[in-house]
């Protein structure tokens, strides 16, 4: 299987009826001075002397590129190819056909997600160096997704003191589909007899190693059964642009952090097999409560997950100066909260779901935020776990299937709001849940009346 997921061919024919939308025309527009910047026609004889380019540096260039492509900043992702680039196997090509082929691509697949890993960088005589990598991806449009892995070659020179790329190669080795894939290498598939949590986040990462990755990424990807590539799990991203939720201690609005944690946790549930699950609402629309839920129904999804980000009551927060701006703050509360609605038609399941999770953060080493509970009054189900009743929230009563909140963290005290902004700390964010997922998925409902509102939320 050879394509390229960012030169594909097929790609390329596709009509540029997509490429209207209106991220592509203001990225057209600032494309414009940012060429001016580069004009400068870098021949390789300008080639500034080798300062020889370290592990770090090779490793730092890959990660700022995909950055720029996942916020879909082309005018970035350009600048960071030489004049005249071997591209893709296609020969010299410039940087307008490489922007316009970038453009298609976005245009394509509005949502991006990608993660390098094993990034290996070998200098070479000529003062240039071969970087190697290996890429996971997750693309997805409003009718599809798509994920996969690649494995890169690029080849990297200073050219007038910045590192630029003069040749870019990219294998791409995309997800079997569930239900087609019938030749699942046995050693990479784990056992569906039930492992211990422990047992089962020790498999993983050995399927994430990039040791492993490396030498066996088409075996590591492989969706593990059939069953967890049939669960769909529809994410919501909790507000939206325009009404944001709540604003951090920094300025931020949570809609930014709720869609940055759900496009990385979809990225990490299609790279562990989930790949029929989906985002509610990616572009970010004004729609309903209502309407989220009738996404999640219409697609009959097996799970409804939203995704916010918490606040504390108006009368704990503080006022402070940061960047020049006044905004607010209460340090005094942190951690996690899931919510539950007991009105939700799968109730017993939403909260078998919930404790899964809980159990999977407390693990990751997160803690449960029992503010809700002495602020609001919210039922406390589960005070270990930090799960409370929220019966009347819409998106969890009318969602079908069983239907969770999740508050990621408290973004309006300053020290969680840092570290929500860390990859690492949100890597383990989204690992936890995508274990309590994985959990659930594989276990079936406990009783055949789970559909009626449990009695007790006691968990067993
Ligand atoms: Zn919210």
């Amino acid at each position: 299987m050879k394509s390229v997921t960012k030169a594909n061919s097929a790609m390329r024919n596709l009509t540029v009826a997509a490429a209207t939308l209106s991220c592509m025309v203001i990225c057209m527009f600032s494309y414009g001075a940012r060429a001016a910047e580069f004009n400068l026609t870098p021949n390789q004889e300008n080639a500034a002397p080798l300062t020889k380019l370290s592990a770090d540096e090779g490793t730092e260039f890959v990660k700022e590129y995909y950055a720029a492509l996942s916020r879909v900043d082309i005018p970035a992702v350009v600048a960071k190819f030489a004049e005249t680039v071997d591209y893709e196997g296609e020969g010299q090509r410039d940087r307008s056909y490489i922007r316009s082929d970038l453009e298609k691509y976005v245009a394509r697949w509005p949502i991006l997600s990608f993660k390098p890993e094993a990034t290996t960088v070998s200098p070479k005589e000529d003062g240039s160096a071969a970087v190697t990598f290996n890429l996971s991806y997750s693309l997805a449009n409003d009718t599809k997704t798509t994920s996969g892995h690649s494995t890169n070659n690029w080849i990297l020179r200073r050219i007038n003191e910045k590192l630029q790329i003069i040749s870019q190669r990219e294998v791409v080795h995309p997800n079997a589909r569930p239900g087609l894939d019938k030749s699942p290498i046995p050693e990479a598939v784990e056992p569906e007899e039930a492992l211990s949590d422990e047992d089962l986040a020790k498999s993983r990462k050995a399927q994430v190693a990039p040791e492993r990755a490396s030498k066996a990424t088409s075996a590591a990807k492989t969706p593990r059964t059939n069953a967890l590539g049939d669960f769909v799990i529809a994410l919501d991203i909790g507000h939206s642009p325009l009404r944001g939720g709540a604003i951090s201690a920094r300025g931020v609005s949570e809609y930014q952090f709720n869609r940055r944690l759900v496009t990385e946790l979809y990225a990490k549930l299609q790279s562990f097999g989930f790949t029929r699950s989906f985002i509610i609402n990616p572009e970010g629309e004004e729609i309903h409560l209502i309407k989220r839920a009738a996404v999640a129904n219409e697609r009959n999804a097996d799970l409804f997950l939203a995704i916010h980000h918490d606040s504390v009551k108006d009368t704990y927060l503080k006022k402070w100066e940061t960047d020049g701006k006044i905004q607010k703050y209460c340090d005094d509360f942190h951690g996690y909260s899931i919510f539950i609605s007991r009105k939700n038609p799968k109730a017993a399941e939403s909260a078998r779901f919930a404790t899964a999770l809980g159990s999977a953060l407390l693990n990751a080493g997160f803690t449960p935020t029992l503010h809700h509970a002495e602020q609001e009054n919210r039922p406390l189900l589960d005070r270990e776990k930090g799960l409370y009743a929220f019966d009347d929230l819409v998106v969890l009563k009318t969602a079908k299937m069983p239907a969770v909140l999740l508050e990621c963290g408290i973004i309006v005290n300053r020290i969680e709001e840092e570290k929500l902004t860390t990859p690492e700390y949100r890597d383990r964010l989204t690992g936890a849940i995508e274990l309590a997922i994985s959990k659930f998925a594989s276990t079936p409902a406990a009783t055949a009346n789970s559909s009626q509102a449990p009695a007790k939320q006691q968990e067993n």
